[in-house]
């Protein structure tokens, strides 16, 4: 089974600090594949500093240093994958980058290109903003040779008329309808893939991920832990992890501790494209 975790938001306000107090110690472990925004547009997002939101200034990666020279190193020493999260990520009006958005091929190419120039790595895998993504965004990641961080969907750009497309479909239709969330294999979408994260967030209950977690294990299947390094210390109402930070770390732990557990990136999960139905 494949284990990874994905971490979204790393942008031009996100501090070497904060990585380092999520991450420093469960990297020790394994790779964390961060979804780094190229070009943030400070707007809404609850992964700003509060005292930046709203003033709509876009703000390149390179202008924090520190924060470059600290994502090289580690990306360097395996410790990270770097993968694409948008261009500038909040669009005014609510409006969703990769859903409402324009120009979605040129954003994908500068931004995977400047990435990779700036942190000296190569992008395999573009998660968009809000998860939200349609035709016109699959179009462009395909087109960029790049798999996607999350699952589109029939409505949001997979192709209506294909077999493939449809039996996936179908196939999911059924697990819902059994009752059970999550996915824990890779779909092979008309050319890329996708995988579905499970989110630990502030309402994510830590029974129910082990409850996928282990429905993964018995599929020889994935299970990618989707999270946010700004909301570790969030609290969770769940009395078997009291903060999100907590819960990621039991999972790691089950992570570890199981001989049958292969922990990587999200991109080396996605490039050996194990598990297609
Ligand atoms: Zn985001």
């Amino acid at each position: 089974m494949h284990f990874c975790i994905r971490d979204d938001d790393t942008s031009f306000f996100t501090s070497p600090d904060e990585l380092e107090r999520a991450y420093g110690d469960i990297t020790v472990h394994g790779p964390v594949s961060l979804a780094i925004i190229p070009f943030c547009r400070a707007g809404t997002s609850r992964g700003l500093p509060k005292e930046s939101r709203d003033r709509w200034t876009v703000h390149p990666l390179e202008d924090n240093p520190a924060l470059v020279s600290y994502l090289r190193n580690a990306i360097a020493a395996g410790k990270y994958e770097a993968m694409l999260h948008g261009y500038y990520h909040d669009e005014p009006g609510n409006r969703r980058e990769f859903l409402d958005g324009v120009e979605l091929e040129r954003k994908v190419r500068e931004g995977k290109a400047y990435l990779e120039n700036l942190l000296d790595t190569a992008i395999r895998v573009f998660v968009p903003p809000h998860n939200a993504i349609g035709k016109e965004g699959l179009k462009a990641i395909t087109n960029a040779g790049l798999h996607l961080g999350g699952v589109a969907g029939m409505r949001h750009g997979w192709p209506l008329l294909s077999p493939a497309s449809l039996a996936i479909w179908w196939r999911l239709r059924r697990r819902r309808q059994n009752g059970l969330d999550g996915l824990p294999y890779i779909l092979n979408v008309a050319g890329h893939r996708e995988l579905a994260g499970t989110a630990i967030t502030p309402r994510a209950v830590l029974r129910r991920s082990l409850e996928r977690f282990d429905e993964a294990v018995g599929l020889d299947g994935v299970f990618c832990a989707a999270t946010h390094y700004w909301e570790f210390e969030a609290p969770t109402g769940d009395p078997e992890a009291k903060t999100v930070g907590d819960h990621l770390r039991k999972l790691v732990h089950r992570a570890r501790v199981d001989s049958t557990v292969h922990w990587m990136s999200v991109g080396a999960v996605l490039d050996e494209g194990l598990h297609i139905p």
